[in-house]
């Protein structure tokens, strides 16, 4: 299930005990053949629409002359490196240049002097990695992004350090020594179905307000401490469009780097059909078929019709396998 959803897959060893030994790891930082990605912000550096990969043997694809080499490798001892794993032994880092003010950013990039070499947005870059590169780049944002929230510590205040190659942060303050590891919000997301007494099964979709208009996408929701998946799922689809549930069944769950979310997917059974709208969250809901849902559009066209979510979400993962168990059973009492 689900092997094919955007940033599954994570293909690199974690090697998570290796990075807790500190001599490993400045081996790694120091080998020739160790690769590294570049970060600012949000985005990723590209050369030629490809992701750029450095390697002290000169670039992976042999593009880079000696003038160039040697600011990349100043850019990775000056920056926060982040351990990501080994790929057949090879290490792979990421190197955050976050701190770096745009203008020079911008001025480091000219004197590279490679001409289609620029930072690109991870999330609209998907379609330009296949989907090792989307796992990889995945975890690496999530990582960095945790990295910042924890600089300091949450419970003395002091400042932290970056230990395990970026896997851990403790708190240098010696009386606290207190330390902080990832952290990883889980999301319930569900396809409330019903079942009418007569006609075909239904589901429920929303606009939200944080989505484009007419992108009609599952209910979605933030897991409560003291809470299982199944009783947040309950209450979200209640709080959000006042429908009971009766029966919740697992099916799929995704990593979701924007900024560090697991977005954990459920089929629920809806108790009836009438809709009370948290309007805060939702600008409209309807109960669609599998029918009508086969004549939206994609995210992204124009118009005014309604549309799909994105195909890299685990929304419409949710979607496309109801409305193809539905369709198939259509099709089933079709040809009997
Ligand atoms: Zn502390």
């Amino acid at each position: 299930m689900g092997t094919e959803l955007t940033f599954c897959r994570m293909p690199l060893d974690r090697a998570s005990t290796l990075r807790k030994n500190q001599q490993w790891l400045d081996e790694k930082l120091n080998a020739n053949d160790s690769r590294f990605y570049f970060y600012w912000r949000g985005k990723y550096l590209y050369l030629d629409e490809k992701i750029f990969v450095f390697n002290r043997e000169g670039s992976i694809d042999k593009l880079l002359n000696v003038l160039n080499t040697s600011e990349f490798n100043k850019i990775i001892t000056e920056n926060a490196l982040t351990f990501l794993g080994t790929d057949n032994n090879v290490a792979i880092f990421v190197c955050d240049l976050s701190l770096m003010h745009d203008v020079d950013l911008k001025k480091w990039l000219e004197k590279l002097d490679l001409i289609n070499m620029k930072f690109i947005d991870f999330r609209n870059s998907l379609s330009l990695l296949n989907q090792q590169q989307g796992a990889i780049l995945s975890y690496a944002k999530a990582l960095i992004h945790w990295q910042r929230s924890a600089n300091f510590c949450g419970s003395c205040g002091g400042k932290t350090k970056a230990m395990d190659g970026g896997h851990r942060m403790v708190c240098t303050n010696d009386s606290c020594q207190k330390e902080h590891f990832p952290r990883t919000d889980p999301v319930v997301i569900m396809l409330v179905e019903y079942q009418p007494k007569s006609g075909p099964a239904v589901c429920l979709l929303a606009e939200h307000h944080r989505i484009p208009d007419k992108v009609f996408s599952t209910l979605a929701g933030f897991v409560d401490p003291g809470e299982s998946l199944q009783e947040a799922v309950i209450r979200e689809v209640y709080e959000e469009a006042g429908v009971d549930v009766a029966s919740v069944s697992f099916i799929d769950s995704q990593p979701w780097p924007f900024p560090n979310s697991l977005m954990i997917g459920f089929f629920a059974q809806a108790q009836g059909m009438d809709l009370c709208l948290e309007e805060e969250e939702l600008r409209s809901a309807s109960w669609f078929t599998a029918q009508q849902l086969l004549d939206f559009n994609e995210w992204g066209d124009e118009g005014d019709a309604p549309k799909l979510p994105r195909k890299e979400s685990i929304s419409r993962l949710l979607i496309d396998l109801w409305c193809e168990k539905q369709l198939s059973v259509t099709a089933d009492v079709i040809g009997k």
